[in-house]
């Protein structure tokens, strides 16, 4: 008997190496699947907005009455579809990019050492040392330090940092850094793996990620009113339109509700300087063992939170210190009346 699989499975996989030529990224099983989930949202973002087009023949005389009203909705929704792009791109802030800049700038500063070394032995042995220009300094002081010195300086004098040392990637991690199984990559602040963007979350994306939640429950309830509208409208139209709008509109809201606890739960965390993974997990992780419920260890006030998240932290090396035990006796302090006239929660 002929096999007549074997054929055609050759041709198959043929196609499938000529597609993984001119697309690599299909080569990769992780990248394949978030990829096919970027589809996914394209495409349900582009049912959602497409139906309501094509089925709201008065939406149209609308957007020729009122032009602004339909450009600020899509110009909505080419922002939010940029932005979510834009945040599943960029780097969440991985240890070993940091471990790499330091040892490039320790470098740097031993070159610089060296050639001013030599040029005074030359000139004789003696160095007005006058080099006010810092790019030779390393990053986060102005010697040359190694990695597992400025981890160690992030903590508590005393601790191992054999405790610290991640086991798959075998580099020190920094406080609140923890290991992502799906990228395989130790990240710094880390706060979650989120799946629909194929990437983590962590201090180098999470306010892009924060704003990407926002544009996307804003466009929500933009096209939420939209379709209500169409389906309050008293006009006589097929009554399958009404059914797909109505099946719509339900997944809709469930998005809207998952979206906007979603946000609040990011605006909180924003608020009091936390990460998902230390809520969820805040018993299990060694440096908050200890720590009052109530204090939030990294929180430097609402208002400065708030401007470190947006502002401060474009630069992945920022790295924070662990507070020390004076610190954390002063903020677990209980709130009295002159603490709402000082605004103590605030600074
Ligand atoms: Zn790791
Ligand atoms: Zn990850």
């Amino acid at each position: 008997m002929v096999d007549l699989c074997c054929p055609l499975r050759g041709v198959c996989d043929r196609a499938c190496e000529r597609c993984y030529h001119w697309f690599p990224c299909l080569a990769d099983p992780a990248r394949r699947s978030s990829l096919l989930l970027k589809v996914a949202l394209v495409a349900l973002h582009l049912v959602y907005v497409g139906v309501v087009f094509l089925f709201d023949g008065d939406l149209i005389e609308k957007a020729q009455e009122e032009p602004w009203y339909i450009a600020l909705y899509l110009l909505l929704f080419v922002a939010t579809l940029i932005q979510y792009f834009v945040t599943a791109c960029s780097s969440p802030g991985y240890v070993l990019d940091v471990m790499r800049a330091v040892h490039e700038a320790n470098a740097m500063f031993m070159n610089r050492f060296k050639q001013r070394q030599t040029a005074s032995s030359k000139n004789g042995g003696f160095v007005v040392s006058s080099d006010s220009n810092q790019s030779g300094r390393n990053l986060l002081g102005s010697n040359p330090t190694s990695w597992s010195k400025v981890v160690m300086d992030l903590f508590p004098p005393g601790t191992s940092i054999r405790t610290y040392t991640c086991a798959y990637c075998n580099v020190e991690q920094p406080p609140r850094a923890k290991h992502c199984h799906d990228c395989d990559r130790c990240v710094l602040q880390f706060d979650h793996h989120c799946v629909w963007l194929g990437t983590c979350i962590g201090q180098g994306n999470h306010c892009r990620f924060w704003w990407y939640i926002c544009e996307e429950t804003a466009l929500c309830i933009w096209t939420g009113i939209l379709y209500i509208t169409y389906l309050t409208a008293d006009i006589s139209r097929a009554w399958w339109k009404d059914a797909v709008m109505i099946v719509l509109l339900i997944f809709l809201s469930i998005s809207l509700i998952f979206l906007f606890l979603l946000l609040l739960f990011h605006s909180y965390l924003v608020l009091t300087n936390q990460t998902t993974y230390e809520l969820v997990r805040r018993r299990r992780i060694p440096y908050l063992r200890g720590i009052p419920e109530r204090v939030y260890p990294f929180s430097k006030g609402a208002c400065r939170n708030m401007y470190h998240f947006c502002c401060a932290r474009s630069s992945i090396y920022d790295l924070e210190r662990m507070p020390t035990a004076q610190e954390l006796e002063e903020k677990s302090k209980p709130f009295t009346c002159l603490d709402a006239f000082t605004c103590r929660c605030c600074c």
